[in-house]
């Protein structure tokens, strides 16, 4: 099976940071993926990567068997919360969704219902956005990204910033999106996190892996390794 995301020896500089240094990940098709790391462990950089925003310096980067920084039709097939997407405030949460996503065809219909109901958004579809907390504009966010109907999904802290109900809304909204076998890479800080919505993660410290493996043999180790955690 072809990984959704097979990243090795990934180099990225920025004058004298070294945001990413040599870091491999591999994410399984059909599988909740963290990416965990302190403030600037280089986890946006990797993602940004991922979705061709930013250019490596080497290493070799394959996304659903392509390589992003071939261009748009190379990232077919994935869809991304990497940055508040511009909603227009005075348009309802479905125009919004229709204008982002280009919607057209039989199937649109269909798909922007089913974007609304998982992200719990149904009550609120005609609603303008202006109304809209953050945490549900972020979940109007994800929506956005749904309707592409992606084969991988990559979220940036879709919790950052939220109060504890978004912030857990947020984490049952990926909760519902591994139950429907969706492959998505989620980068976080907060472990907590990662181990209640991840099969696997990937700790990124300083821009190189630390540790990669399944959530559960991670959660066995003792200590527990929130040394890693650390503001670099
Ligand atoms: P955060 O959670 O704070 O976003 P992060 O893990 O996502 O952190 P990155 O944003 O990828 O980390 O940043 C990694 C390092 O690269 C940091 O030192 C950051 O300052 C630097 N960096 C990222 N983008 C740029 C840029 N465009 N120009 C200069 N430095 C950058």
């Amino acid at each position: 099976m072809v990984p959704a995301v097979d990243v090795r020896g990934l180099t990225r500089r920025f004058g004298g940071t070294l945001a990413l240094d040599g870091v491999d990940l591999h994410v399984a098709p059909g599988t909740v993926h963290g990416l965990l790391g302190p403030n600037g462990a280089g986890k946006t950089t990797l993602l940004r990567i991922l979705v061709g925003l930013v250019h490596s310096d080497s290493g070799s980067v394959r996304v659903l068997g392509q390589d992003p920084a071939a261009g748009p039709r190379a990232r077919e097939g994935v869809a991304a919360l990497i940055e508040a997407p511009r909603f227009r405030p005075a348009l309802s949460a479905e125009d919004n969704l229709r204008m982002l996503a280009d919607l057209d065809g039989g199937r649109a219909a269909a798909v922007l219902d089913e974007a609304l109901a998982t992200t719990g958004l149904t009550a609120e579809r005609r609603r303008p956005v202006r109304h809209f907390s953050l945490g549900m504009r972020q979940r109007l966010g994800m929506a956005a990204a749904l309707v592409r109907e992606p084969q991988l999904l990559v979220l940036d802290e879709p919790a950052n910033g939220l109060d504890p109900a978004g912030s857990r809304d947020m984490l049952d909204l990926v909760g519902r999106l591994a139950a429907e076998g969706r492959t998505v890479l989620l980068a976080s800080h907060d472990m907590a996190d990662v181990a209640a919505a991840c099969d696997d993660v990937t700790i990124l410290v300083r821009g190189q892996v630390a540790r990669s493996g399944p959530v559960a043999a991670l959660r066995a180790e003792a200590p527990a390794p929130a040394h890693l955690l650390e503001t670099a």
